[in-house]
């Protein structure tokens, strides 16, 4: 057999037909908070569940390699993956980042850097001179998350990582929104991976969860540290469910990015619809550099519908898209970011990164591509108002971010 293997290879067989003591196709799920030593001068290769347990040991061991990382240390969600990596920075450092990065990242940042814990700098980075603009600034670590949450902008990663190599930038990519199955950041040249596992990867939103992916060991390893002292690895069970889910990442993915392609290609021609976002589009202009950096253009897209459209209705209208924030589930989401995902950032930045109060996200699941077609375009027909404008005003900011 090849060394090589394809990742649907390494989803399918990771950790199978393994166990030692029952011969368990399935990987067995170990619940255990401690585990007992033989002597107590011969510490045992598991001791306490937070510092590691085989369960976790699996999941990391699948990812690290569908990434291409020689170190993984999954953790309780995807904020606490980007919490982990911010340990890597210091008092007075400089952590760069896109400014349309994910809500919840960007309460995060802000928040720390109030502490004075270390600078942030948010920048355009789909524009070349910005970037290399910030980029004169030595910045300890630059995040990159690509494609961007919920205007799918694309970032040159290649870019970005030639541009961090001057001055010895660690690179992070939050690679959530494509998953392993079709981007792998680390080829590209970063540094380090993660993900909300909470989305892709496991996949049937019934987990929150995150990893950190770490290209070289000595990396990984401070990481791994840092995870432990701070106690924000996963848990057992959540580590158990999320390599369940794996299984089929690519199976799931490969079918909702085949819908998602044909719904929106379907969107960008009716008249009632003003922009279509979706990286796979010629008219998108990341088009060309998601040709070059991902295997797949995946499935999510946001459209922003015309004046005479009432987006709420529209949803309201909606059977088979459930309203919910969230991405990346077998289940079809749909979601207005102004009102719902982004509704704690100020009109203002709201209006600053692009998204507007008619702009709609959608999370394409596994469901019929037709079926889905037909629920969109009945909900579209009622929600018209042929030559009519629609006010909005779901400006309140009902809570922070999910
Ligand atoms: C959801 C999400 C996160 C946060 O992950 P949680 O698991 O919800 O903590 C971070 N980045 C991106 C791009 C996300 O979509």
């Amino acid at each position: 057999m090849s060394n090589f293997l394809h990742s649907e290879t390494i989803a399918a067989s990771a950790g199978v037909a393994e166990d030692s003591a029952y011969g368990d196709v399935s990987p067995p799920l170990h619940l255990s908070a401690n585990y007992a030593w033989n002597d107590p001068l011969d510490k045992p290769q598991y001791d306490y569940a937070r510092s590691g347990n085989p369960t976790r040991t699996q999941l990391e061991e699948a990812l690290c390699k569908l990434e291409g990382a020689a170190k993984g240390i999954v953790v309780s969600s995807g904020m606490a993956a980007l919490d982990l990596v911010l340990n890597l920075v210091n008092t007075g450092e400089t952590v760069l980042a896109p400014h349309d990065c994910y809500g919840g990242t960007h309460r995060l940042l802000t928040a720390r850097a109030k502490r004075g814990q270390f600078n942030v700098e948010f920048v355009d980075q789909t524009d070349p001179a910005k970037l290399a603009a910030a980029f004169i600034k030595n910045p300890k670590l630059a995040l990159v998350e690509t494609p961007s949450n919920p205007l799918l902008r694309i970032t040159d990663i290649r870019d970005c990582v030639a541009q961090a190599r001057h001055c010895d930038t660690i690179v992070v990519a939050d690679n959530t929104f494509l998953s392993p199955a079709l981007q792998n950041p680390l080829e590209l040249g970063c540094d380090i991976v993660v993900h909300s596992t909470t989305k892709f990867i496991n996949g049937h939103s019934d987990v929150v969860g995150g990893a950190v992916l770490a290209k070289d060991q000595a990396l990984g390893d401070e990481l791994a540290w840092w995870a432990n002292c701070t106690g924000v690895t996963g848990a057992p069970f959540d580590s158990f469910l999320t390599l369940r889910g794996l299984r089929t990442l690519h199976t799931r993915i490969e079918r909702q990015q085949a819908s998602a392609e044909v719904v929106a290609a379907k969107l960008a021609e009716d008249e009632r619809v003003s922009n279509v976002f979706y990286p796979g589009l010629e008219s998108h202009p990341g088009h060309e550099i998601a040709k070059a950096q991902q295997q797949g253009f995946g499935s999510m897209f946001s459209v922003e519908f015309a004046e005479g459209v009432d987006v709420i209705e529209l949803l309201r209208g909606l059977d088979l898209f459930t309203i919910a924030e969230s991405l990346g589930g077998f289940e079809s989401l749909v979601c207005v970011p102004a009102a719902m995902t982004h509704a704690s950032m100020a009109p203002e930045a709201r209006a600053a990164a692009g998204i507007s109060e008619r702009l709609v996200r959608f999370s394409i699941g596994l469901e019929h591509q037709e079926d889905l077609l037909s629920d969109i375009f009945a909900a579209l027909e009622k929600a018209s108002v042929p030559g009519g404008k629609i006010a909005y005003l779901h400006q309140e900011a009902r809570g922070a971010c999910a």
